[in-house]
């Protein structure tokens, strides 16, 4: 179902400048559609933010694209998403081959989401609970997705990033937001690219927001 509507968004990304073959492939692969709220299906393939209740969205597919693209995912790659919502960006990584962790901090998005996974196959490790502190018992990571909002990078997550790796997270005040791409060349050493104008929903917790 939804094969044209898929392959349009995925022309429509590509000549927005997504070079990715990886990416393009896994978008034309994950049903999105499978992701968002039933009243909304007709506007799935869109390249839009869709509200999933709760206050949250699931992102643009254009964004969902550039930070899978800049996180520089290989087969076998462990990454840490923060923010699972939907799945759909979690399904993605784990399309791309990657050993995929996700956390989100809202219990009835976590718990609806990890019935999703389970019932279309898609193994990801989820947990409930605040993400801004990364999941140490799997750390390093090979890369880091942030999918929400924050203040700052929080600094758990730079430990928890393996040397060689990226961590992509947009960054800035609740309105708007940098993507921010920290790559860690040394235990103690990080390079920073930030790409301007982005909007996420806030990252809420001990080291990113305090409150919505
Ligand atoms: N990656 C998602 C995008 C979800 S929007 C997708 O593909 O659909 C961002 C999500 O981050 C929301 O569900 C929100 O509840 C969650 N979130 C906000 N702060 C968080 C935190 N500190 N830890 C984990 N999840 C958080």
């Amino acid at each position: 179902m939804y094969e044209k509507e898929r392959q349009e968004l995925v022309d429509k990304i590509s000549k927005n400048g997504i070079t990715d073959v990886y990416v393009l492939k896994a978008i034309s692969e994950v049903e999105r559609h499978k992701f968002v709220p039933e009243a909304l299906l007709p506007h799935a393939y869109k390249d839009v933010a869709l509200p999933i209740g709760y206050g949250q969205t699931i992102s643009q597919p254009y964004t969902v694209a550039f930070m899978t693209q800049s996180l520089k995912v290989q087969p076998d790659s462990k990454i840490l998403e923060i923010g699972t919502g939907s799945g759909y960006q979690a399904a993605l990584l784990y399309r791309m081959g990657a050993k995929v962790y996700s956390i989100e901090r809202q219990f009835e998005i976590y718990d609806r989401t990890r019935k999703l996974l389970d019932e279309l196959e898609i193994r990801v490790n989820t947990k409930c609970g605040d993400g801004t502190i990364g999941w140490e018992e799997f750390a390093p990571f090979d890369g880091i997705l942030v999918t929400a909002g924050s203040p700052n990078v929080p600094p758990s997550l730079q430990k928890q990033l393996a040397v060689g790796g990226k961590l992509v997270i947009p960054v800035g005040d609740k309105v708007s937001q940098k993507l921010r791409i920290v790559t860690k060349v040394d235990v103690d050493k990080f390079e920073t690219v930030d790409i301007p104008e982005f909007v996420f929903v806030p990252l809420i917790g001990k080291e990113g927001w305090k409150q919505q």
